[in-house]
């Protein structure tokens, strides 16, 4: 994808390409890495969502997390996101640990290295899809014209340059979530989180968003992408089975994927039993 490319490029003469591993004595640090990670909601009796997670995922990585409802799913997005904190356990992004940071620091990391893409969508009705998509921008000292600018640059990247102006209740469901993605993507984020994004979408709509997905994976951008979908999840080149707040199965990356991992650094330690130790 050119457009996609071009992106990438502007944001490179700037700043450090949000994409790219950080390198450290030759070591690559994951772009997320989650540590015996538990989560335990008050109620009578406490809910325990997460009992001992621990995930790693590498910058380029597309990564599919299934599980059916209630597993923990998006308990997990939320603690990945930093939009939530876990109850023990670490959660280190780019290799800082969540913990350590305030909530003004981990409101500046969301806006900045986090996109999220939600079932719901979550666009404001009452304002163009260009606005909606600049407003991805809002938190990261971007300034208006420019936060225009490149609203317009991801809304070509999900093929909507030609509905700048409308609203989002004049699109189609697929419309939307394309919008939606364009605002994950708008600031050129370290990982993509994204909670069934096809959940709300049929089957034939589903597939373009997922069709779309694959496109920027290909392109470089990192995802992670929750679905309780198992069709869906066997599309992606590595699978991660949640069941009852655990980690059942952690496929190995397909080796195409490993390849372009290899290239950019020493191969990723494992950090889930490997498939002998599935229950
Ligand atoms: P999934 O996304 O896989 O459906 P969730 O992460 O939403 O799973 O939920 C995991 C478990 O935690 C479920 O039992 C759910 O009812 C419970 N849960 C989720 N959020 C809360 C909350 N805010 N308070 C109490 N329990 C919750
Ligand atoms: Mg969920």
């Amino acid at each position: 994808m050119t457009a996609a490319n071009g992106t990438r490029a502007t944001a490179t003469s700037t700043h450090r390409p949000s994409g790219l591993a950080i390198r450290d004595a030759g070591i690559v640090t994951p772009v997320l890495q989650l540590d015996n990670v538990t989560k335990v909601y008050p109620a009578s009796p406490p809910v325990h969502a997460l009992r001992g997670v621990s995930l790693a995922v590498h910058s380029g990585e597309l990564v599919g997390i299934v599980g059916p409802s209630g597993s923990g799913k998006t308990t997990l997005l939320h603690l990945m996101g930093t939009l939530d904190r876990p109850s023990s356990g670490s959660v280190r992004f780019a290799g800082l640990d969540v913990a350590a940071m305030a909530d003004a620091d981990l409101a500046a990391l969301r806006a900045t290295r986090i996109g999220f893409v939600f079932q719901q969508f979550f666009l404001a009705e009452h304002q163009t899809i260009l606005d909606n998509v600049a407003d991805g921008l809002l938190y990261a000292g971007v300034r208006q014209a420019d936060r225009r600018a490149r609203a317009r640059e991801a809304l070509d990247l999900v093929d909507l340059s030609s509905r700048l102006r409308a609203r989002p209740t004049q699109l189609s469901g697929g419309q939307r979530q394309r919008v939606a993605i364009a605002r994950a993507l708008v600031g050129q984020p370290a990982i993509v989180l994204a909670d069934e994004p096809t959940g709300n979408l049929d089957q034939g709509t589903g597939q373009a968003i997922l069709s779309l997905l694959d496109q920027l994976h290909d392109s470089g951008v990192t995802i992670v992408l929750i679905t309780h979908d198992r069709r869906i999840a066997e599309r992606m080149p590595r699978q991660v089975e949640v069941l009852d707040g655990q980690i059942t199965a952690d496929t190995p990356t397909a080796p195409a994927q490993r390849e372009i991992l290899n290239a950019s650094g020493p191969a990723p330690q494992a950090t889930q039993p490997p498939p002998e130790g599935m229950s």
